[in-house]
């Protein structure tokens, strides 16, 4: 796989597990600090959100459960690109939540999806309408898409057996959870409109990380349980200026939702 604009789970073998492996352990190792995963989550947040001046005397009296040492030594190999790309944009885009995230705050998001995952992985599975939301970049890009609009979204026609959008689709249709391309601008009202129809509605996102943490909250925030896998690298236009080919682990996926 070549390389994302700023990240690649893949560092430099041939499939993401090593990245699955790397963040178990580092929250397992965090949480022997901590009482529980959401004193934790909030720890990490927090840290994502203190700005400027405020980040020094935080990192000075800071009392979490995480250390930004191991954060370094353990997840610097899948964020390679970052100072790169950093350098390479405008300072206005530098300001832009997601296209100027920092490495950082790369590592801190990593912790949060997967603390995330582990909290709500069980709401997610007891609603009664779950919904997944795959990004149009993941789709093969050497053939045309078929993809017809479904009640909410795009739905994939299963028309290229490659497409990870296909091979996603067809895992999470075996575990009862609707697959949609996600196209939609407006997403709170697509979920406003699912939790009117819907006795209680649930949502997995496959998306670049600093998007997939932007959707995972979001959910959160209307008390939607909320769970995700990140793509293995980060190529569609907003990143590359034109769309490229991506993937995500479809096992990593498997076993969030089995
Ligand atoms: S398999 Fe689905 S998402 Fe992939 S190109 Fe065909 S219709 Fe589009």
């Amino acid at each position: 796989m070549n390389p994302g604009k700023t990240y690649s789970l893949y560092a430099n073998a041939d499939t993401s597990n090593e990245y699955y492996e790397t963040i178990r352990k580092l929250i397992d190792r965090f949480l022997e600090n901590c009482r529980d995963e959401k004193i934790l989550l909030l720890q990490v947040r927090k840290a994502i959100s203190k700005p400027g001046l405020f980040k020094i005397f935080h990192n000075k009296f800071k009392n979490n459960c995480f250390e930004d040492d191991i954060l370094k030594s353990s997840l610097s190999k899948f964020t390679k690109n970052i100072k790169n790309h950093l350098e390479e944009i405008s300072i206005i885009k530098r300001f832009d939540p997601i296209i100027g995230t920092t490495e950082k705050q790369y590592f801190l998001y990593m912790l949060e999806i997967e603390l995330v995952n582990r909290i709500y992985k069980k709401e997610f599975n007891e609603a009664h309408y779950k919904i997944a939301l795959l990004p149009h970049c993941l789709r093969d890009f050497h053939e045309r898409c078929l993809s017809q609009p479904g009640e909410i979204e795009q739905t994939c026609k299963g028309c290229n057996k490659d497409c990870f959008i296909n091979q996603g689709s067809k895992i999470l249709k075996k575990y009862q959870i609707d697959p949609y391309i996600s196209v939609t601008i407006d997403q709170a009202k697509m979920f406003k409109y699912l939790m009117r129809k819907h006795k209680s509605i649930s949502a997995l996102g496959i998306a670049c990380i600093p998007e997939l943490v932007r959707g995972m909250r979001m959910c959160l925030d209307f008390d939607i349980p909320a769970i995700g896998i990140p793509l293995d690298v980060n190529r569609c236009a907003r990143w590359m200026g034109r769309a490229q080919e991506t993937s995500f682990n479809i096992e990593a996926l498997e076993n969030l939702i089995r």
